[in-house]
């Protein structure tokens, strides 16, 4: 028998639609920002609407990092202002502060939701804070009552980070719409994907003109149509701005994944629920239940599943030990993440100790991120389980 494939970690499920809506574009020859960019960002802000409100404001990015960033300067952050957010994130999420010119300051995260701890916030909250910058951390909902209420008492702006939060619900409403701004990402393991790309939702219909305008060189509106029917028409550059802008080439792949978002997170979770039942005996750590969210309201987006391996409990086996193991057997998966304060580049910049951080530190020592994805089939999954097993007994 030849062995299985290699699972790739978080490989998207790619299907013919998506296929045919790419090679469409191709054959009409709009592969840049047009018209099924503009349709994908009105399907991202009818699915962000929440109950009797009027639907945010969407501006099509290449990337969440860039939504991060220009959420920052649209938001008029100047330097030495802070921006507290959380140790236990991608880079990216630290490095769209720095890039627009302010400064991270890192609060560490709550041990069952791995999210920010508003506590910890509030302790790192000084005369120079000027916004918080929460993450859904792997799709579970952060503590937007808590954290809402700090920003408005000391007059925060908010962007939350949504990148593994498409699909998340806080008490009924969605998230990304809590703060001025929040920024989703539909890079290729995300659980909506265009290959690389993003967006900002927003219910200001100013930030948003900034935004759109940022994301393509700074370039006065006017010049999205500059071809049109009346004419040429000469555009200014108002701002120095970027180059950020979605094509419809990555748009084609999200218009057709939007279509199957619901049944996806249905999958997601049928995995997810495989995975809590067969693990449930382990000594390892598994992700809080999903009764927490659930009973009020609120959604988790079901976007990455992790466990956390303490040698001290496998009996010695360690995080890297598991990650090697199902690497060998075939299985990819991933490391969500070591706590942004380990990195040499935010050492060397801030002077950070990860030991000051002690949650997201230890957080970022143990996890492990298992496949989760709808592209796994019950026969993925069961490879998935039996591989840890085989390990951690
Ligand atoms: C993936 C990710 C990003 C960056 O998304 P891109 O679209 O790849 O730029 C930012 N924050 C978090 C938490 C992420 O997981």
């Amino acid at each position: 028998m030849s062995s299985p494939e290699y699972l790739v970690f978080g490989q998207p499920l790619i299907a013919r639609d998506e296929i045919d809506e790419v090679v469409d574009s191709m054959q009409k020859a709009w592969l840049g920002t047009g018209p099924k960019a503009a349709a994908f960002e009105k399907s991202i802000a009818a699915y962000k609407t929440n109950p009797g409100e009027a639907a945010p404001f969407a501006v099509g990015l290449n990337s969440c990092t860039a939504g991060l960033h220009l959420s920052c300067l649209a938001l008029d952050l100047q330097p030495g202002d802070e921006v507290i957010t959380t140790a236990m994130t991608f880079c990216a999420t630290v490095n769209a502060i720095i890039h627009a010119g302010a400064t991270p300051v890192l609060a560490d995260v709550d041990p069952s939701t791995f999210n920010i701890d508003p506590a910890d916030v509030r302790r790192k909250i000084t005369p120079k804070t000027k916004a918080l910058l929460p993450v859904h951390f792997a799709g579970r909902p952060c503590d937007m009552d808590a954290l809402m209420a700090i920003a408005k008492e000391h007059n925060l702006h908010v962007i939350e980070d949504c990148a593994h939060a498409i699909e998340t619900l806080y008490k009924g409403r969605a998230a990304g719409t809590f703060g001025d701004c929040g920024a989703l990402s539909f890079y290729s393991t995300k659980n909506i994907v265009t290959g690389e790309g993003g967006m900002v939702i927003t219910k200001d219909e100013a930030i948003a003109a900034r935004i759109k305008m940022l994301a393509l060189h700074g370039m006065s509106l006017d010049a999205w149509k500059r071809f049109s029917d009346d004419g040429y028409k000469h555009y200014d550059v108002a701002e120095v701005g970027f180059k950020y802008n979605m094509m419809d080439l990555q748009a084609a792949i999200g218009l057709r994944q939007m279509e199957k978002i619901g049944a996806y997170l249905e999958r997601r979770l049928v995995v997810w629920n495989r995975y809590q039942e067969a693990f449930a005996d382990l000594p390892i750590g598994l992700p809080a239940p999903l009764e927490d969210t659930l009973s009020t309201g609120s959604r988790h987006a079901l976007h990455l599943y992790t466990v956390l391996i303490d040698p001290a409990r496998t009996g010695g086996i360690t995080r890297d030990a598991l990650l090697l193991h199902l690497h060998r057997l075939g299985i990819g998966t991933g490391v969500h993440y070591r706590a942004i304060p380990t990195h040499s580049a935010y050492k060397k910049r801030f002077g950070w100790d990860a030991a000051a951080w002690p949650v997201a530190h230890r957080i970022g020592e143990q996890t492990v991120s298992l496949p989760l994805s709808a592209k796994l089939t019950d026969a993925d999954i069961d490879r998935v389980i039996s591989g840890v097993k085989g390990l951690i007994k």
